[in-house]
């Protein structure tokens, strides 16, 4: 195979720090020998791994394509240009801003483009589903900016909307913000967008984890009706560990701003050109199935854990991801998670609404399908993996030379093996 740029040399790596070089393919290995579960997690492509692993790591492109701060951006500047047209084109936005580093990061670009140190956002609660950055205490949303939130009700276990709109009213936010990162079913954009109107708020959806399931077209767009959209690229999407904004043409120049210079540096440009990449393969056919591949999948795991007395909380699942209440059948989240990892399946523990036990503990799981759909797996292996986990949860006690964690690893290792991460050659 010829070499087109040196990032891929792996051999000269190997010889120069084997150290590293062997975590490289121990975490490969790792990744082929289990099942991976973990929703905010995918397998990203070759193509897409190419592309992060090239020279373009070393330019510094402060700015925008065609309005650099530094020489020498000819080529960068048409990696970026291609990343923003097909990150509007696929998701049919006005504009779009591909440098945010992180979700995290383009989290913080749209504070800085819509608000003041001290503004109201209304946001979902962490436990209920949320994420650290919109607004808890510990993170800078919490201490900078004036959080109210919204939770789920207490019977459907999903968004309470009359109690948004009564929050809306009561504490008129500058922004209102929908998604979070352990929510199973669809969220009503128009409801939100509605609400939002009534106030004179900006309409802000964090669609880090399903913006894949937009992508494929398995799911309604929230770009129609928000203001503005921050995503990572990594969760279902499946590119490169990083983040993405797409906004109305009236907010544009605001959120340039907001991004670089008012929250970043230089750009990661092998990045870009990995969203680029990512972008492409997203508008195929392949993806679309695979979209809807996913959530059929969830849909299946989510009802076969749920026969096994491992409760869906809101009853199933629209999307990628389920999360289970383990009460039923008493085991903590941190004892399943424990007890799932001796046996080859990682996933993790997660808060459900209104859990009695701390965070660190949690009464729930949170599994999702995007990686073992990359895999190839279908409703089939669905069934089967509920019936690992179940048995692992259930049975195993944590120790990975426990016979059952033994029986079970070795049925996931046959499982892998037909569907592999990363196939050899
Ligand atoms: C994952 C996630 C983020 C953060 O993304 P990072 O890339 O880890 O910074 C932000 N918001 C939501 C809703 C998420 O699920």
């Amino acid at each position: 195979m010829t070499t087109p740029f040196y990032g891929s040399d792996y051999d000269a790596l190997e010889q120069f720090d084997p150290d590293i070089a062997g975590v490289l393919l121990s975490e490969l290995d790792r990744l082929r020998g289990g099942l991976q579960l973990i929703a905010s997690e995918n397998l990203s492509s070759p193509a897409v791994l190419t592309a992060l692993g090239s020279t373009l790591s070393n330019k510094y492109a402060e700015g925008y394509p065609g309005r650099r701060y530094y020489g020498g951006c000819s080529e960068v500047d048409k990696a970026e240009t291609i990343a923003i047209d097909r990150c509007k084109a696929l998701f049919e936005a006005d504009h779009a801003n591909v440098q945010p580093h992180s979700g995290a990061s383009a989290n913080q670009a749209v504070y800085g483009a819509f608000m003041k140190p001290g503004e109201t956002i209304l946001s979902m609660s962490l436990p209920h589903g949320g994420h650290l950055t919109h607004g808890t205490k510990m993170s800078f949303s919490g201490k900078w900016f004036n959080a109210v939130n919204y939770g789920v009700d207490k019977e459907t276990e999903d968004i309470d909307y009359d109690e948004v709109e009564a929050l809306a009213k009561e504490h008129q936010p500058k922004v209102i913000l929908a998604g979070g990162s352990a929510i199973p079913r669809l969220i009503d954009f128009e409801r939100f967008r509605k609400i939002a109107d009534e106030v004179g708020a900006i309409f802000w959806v964090d669609a880090a984890h399903f913006i894949g399931l937009v992508a494929g077209k398995a799911i309604p767009s929230p770009v129609p009706y928000a203001d503005v959209v921050s995503f990572t690229t990594h969760k279902v999407l499946r590119g490169p560990r990083s983040g993405a904004l797409v906004c109305k043409e009236e907010h544009a120049k605001a959120l340039d701003r907001a991004v670089f210079p008012m929250m970043q540096g230089g750009p990661q440009m092998h990045t870009i050109a990995a969203k680029a990449v990512n972008f492409k393969e997203c508008a195929t056919p392949e993806y679309a199935t695979y979209a809807k591949q996913v959530i059929a999948n969830a849909q299946q795991l989510a009802t076969s854990l749920g026969e096994k007395g491992i409760r869906p909380t809101t009853g199933g699942t629209d999307t990628h991801l389920s999360l289970h209440d383990l009460q039923g059948i008493n085991v903590t989240g941190a004892d399943a998670e424990l007890r799932a990892d001796a046996a080859g399946i990682v996933l993790n523990k997660n808060a459900i609404p209104f859990d009695p036990q701390k965070p660190n503990i949690a009464s729930g799981i949170r599994v999702g399908s995007p990686s073992v759909t990359t895999q190839g797996m279908g409703v089939e292996e669905m069934k089967q993996i509920a019936d690992l986990i179940h048995k692992a949860i259930t049975e195993g006690d944590g120790d990975p030379d426990h016979a059952v964690a033994k029986e079970v690893r070795a049925q996931v290792t046959d499982l892998v093996g037909r569907f592999p991460a990363y196939p050899r050659g």
